[in-house]
């Protein structure tokens, strides 16, 4: 039988199944205190007062966007070179996202590029820690103060990452996780997001429970009646459940684990690749620290002889799960109908053109991470 190595999967062992089990055994299967304890143990680990679980990456995203007010004719910057949900969080808000280009060499979203973008209607910014790798967000910042905008960090490749020695989830007004089971922890479906600031994370609480609050402090009018409690906006159902908070802590007490063989995996590709021409590995400022969600190559044609296309087809012949992300969003029949032309940002567009992600997550093993650079290896060396 042929092998078959997925770009990304999970890792659960038998402590995680027991944690699960026992939330199954207990009293509360949703709303109870696993949520709580997960978010608590969240906000920790990255270092904000607030932490809240929510039902997916996409949710969070949701969340954030209207926690920070984006409504109707906002604009709100982000990148192309994403998942579809961190410009989709947008529309959902009655927005438009605006797509600045990435950097050639992070791939990340480029400061620059966000400030020439910048009209009367910018209400936000959304840079998402493509690959795992931080954006500047210094530069970021900056230009966020001088206009008056709420920064939400996509956070879902970056769970783990450090910038300037503080870890992402820390840096800006809020950003975002997802627990999918690529991702670095999962919860099955699952998201969080992170912030300091008590107003946004009341909103954001309300936000995934239909604008309900059942504190009086929140209430706009008072009641003494026991059953009492009030919708105070149009809101959803996008909670976290306890068992799935459950599983979440479980993972959480791996976490650390699970970023160094990522980043021990990594430094294996870097090594067996070092030498090939046709390539251009990941790289690395070295005021960041990635978590490594995905190993990004770009195949360059001219050197290589082969286009990205030849190589994606022969390492999937191979048994590799290889992957491309991302195509950029805008490229999307959904955002063409909309008005959004190919061409608007070159650098993504280029970087789609030649980007090959290969497997990597935490259970592989060195033989698998062996037959990898020795697959890519047969290509190009
Ligand atoms: C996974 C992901 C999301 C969405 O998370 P879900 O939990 O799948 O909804 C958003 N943005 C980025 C960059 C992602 O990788």
């Amino acid at each position: 039988m042929q092998r078959y190595i997925p770009y990304g999967r999970q890792y659960i062992d038998e402590e995680d199944i027991k944690a699960v089990e026992e939330v199954l055994r207990s009293d509360f299967l949703t709303t109870g205190p696993k949520v709580q304890e997960f978010e608590q143990c969240f906000a920790r680990y990255v270092g904000t007062k607030y932490a809240v679980a929510v039902a997916n990456g996409t949710a969070a995203l949701h969340a954030a966007c209207m926690a920070a007010g984006v409504g109707s004719g906002d604009e709100v910057i982000t990148t192309p070179m994403t998942f579809a949900a961190s410009a989709n969080s947008v529309i959902y808000c009655g927005g438009k996202p605006v797509f600045a280009d990435i950097r050639s060499d992070t791939y990340t979203i480029d400061p620059e590029d966000v400030e020439k973008k910048i009209t009367k209607k910018t209400k936000a910014i959304i840079p998402v820690h493509y690959t795992g790798q931080p954006c500047d967000m210094d530069e970021i910042q900056k230009i966020a103060k001088r206009h008056g905008l709420t920064v939400i960090e996509d956070s879902a490749h970056a769970l783990g990452a450090c910038y300037k020695g503080r870890p992402v989830g820390s840096i800006s007004d809020m950003s975002t996780f997802s627990f999918h089971p690529v991702k670095h922890i999962t919860t099955g479906e699952g998201g969080m997001i992170t912030t300091n600031n008590q107003t946004l994370y009341q909103k954001m609480k309300m936000f995934l429970s239909h604008g309900i609050t059942r504190s009086s402090e929140s209430m706009r009018w008072a009641s003494s009646d026991g059953w009492y409690y009030e919708q105070l906006f149009l809101g959803y159902n996008y909670r976290l459940t306890d068992i799935q908070s459950a599983l979440g802590i479980s993972q959480m007490k791996k976490l650390d684990d699970f970023i160094a063989r990522r980043r021990h995996i990594a430094e294996m590709y870097n090594r067996g690749f070092a030498d090939l021409k046709g390539i251009v590995l990941p790289f690395q400022p070295e005021y960041s620290q990635s978590a490594v969600h995905i190993y990004v190559l770009r195949v360059r044609r001219e050197m290589a002889g082969k286009s990205r296309k030849e190589v994606f087809d022969f390492l999937r012949s191979k048994g590799l799960g290889v992957n491309v992300h991302y195509i950029p969003v805008y490229y999307f029949p959904y955002y063409q109908k909309l008005g959004y032309q190919k061409g608007l940002c070159p650098n993504a567009e280029q970087h789609y053109d030649e980007c090959l992600t290969i497997p990597l997550y935490p259970m592989m093993t060195e033989e698998e991470v062996n037959y990898v650079i020795g697959t890519v290896r047969e290509l190009f060396a």
